[in-house]
């Protein structure tokens, strides 16, 4: 380890209401007032889902562009771009915004999963083509794995040439209908990874604390933020985005970890290169 821990927040997420938090940052001007609070509170990476002029999640590239341009004027976070999108759009709808805007990280879904009542459907052949169009655009890819098959789906993708070092996993725990969080799940994600990579944990809903203080204690990065969860306490609402960032923040300095900045994810991660 060296001695840093990146924090992510995923500030809106394609599912979160207004009606759960009404903090929950929406349209563009929103979204890169609380990225850039974030970023002042600790964050090095926002993982970045946009809505439409109705609120609900889009993959359209110019609502994408809007963002990114609002929160480039403002702060230097390193922008993670979504292509999970949300529940039933296409590939072709989740990579367009990659294909187009070429931001510096986005993320991979790395298999097919349960997500409530619905489910994520990524087939191999969708992954090897995302994974092929990150490549060529040198957009370094998070790999979300919501199962343990997802690892192992990651390592056939890195044997066929299309992944290349340093990897960059996203363990997301305890969707409802896939795979709980615990220490023993998060060390046994982390056991089938290759050798040296990195890892950032989300703990969904209630999880979200405790797998902060796992993600620690397991050498691995932190994602907190309103996609993963709204609350700071039980039955207290996170007041911002910026507020879960905190305490992310606050509990790894307690570690003894330094907080990365969004310059220090660009070395660590080879961003653009
Ligand atoms: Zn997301």
């Amino acid at each position: 380890m060296d001695g840093k821990i990146v924090i992510t927040c995923a500030c809106t997420g394609a599912e979160t209401t207004k009606a759960q938090n009404p903090a929950l940052p929406v349209t563009p001007e929103e979204i890169a007032e609380a990225a850039c609070e974030a970023r002042r509170a600790g964050a090095a990476i926002l993982h970045l889902h946009v809505r439409g002029p109705d609120g609900r999640p889009t993959q359209d590239p110019a609502v994408f562009r809007k963002a990114i341009g609002l929160i480039r004027a403002k702060c230097d976070i390193v922008i993670e771009l979504t292509t999970g999108g949300a529940v039933g759009d296409t590939a072709d709808e989740r990579l367009r915004p990659v294909a187009e805007l070429e931001p510096e990280m986005a993320s991979l879904d790395c298999g097919t999963v349960n997500f409530g009542d619905e489910f994520i459907v990524n087939t191999l052949p969708t992954m090897r083509r995302f994974a092929a169009e990150f490549r060529a655009r040198r957009v370094r890819p998070t790999l979300e794995c919501f199962d343990l098959g997802h690892v192992h789906a990651s390592r056939l993708l890195i044997k066929e040439g299309l992944l290349e070092p340093p990897y960059h996993y996203g363990f997301v725990l305890n969707v409802p209908g896939s795979v709980p969080y615990s220490v023993e799940n998060l060390a046994t994600f982390r056991g089938a990874m290759p050798e040296g990579a990195r890892f950032t944990v989300m703990g969904i809903g209630k999880s979200s604390l405790p797998a902060q203080y796992g993600a620690i204690a397991c050498g691995g990065w932190i994602r907190v933020g309103f996609e993963d969860n709204v609350y700071y306490a039980k039955g207290r609402l996170a007041a911002s985005n910026a507020e879960l960032v905190e305490r992310a923040a606050r509990i790894a300095k307690e570690a003894q970890l330094e907080i990365a900045t969004s310059d220090d994810v660009r070395s660590m991660l080879g961003l653009g290169r």
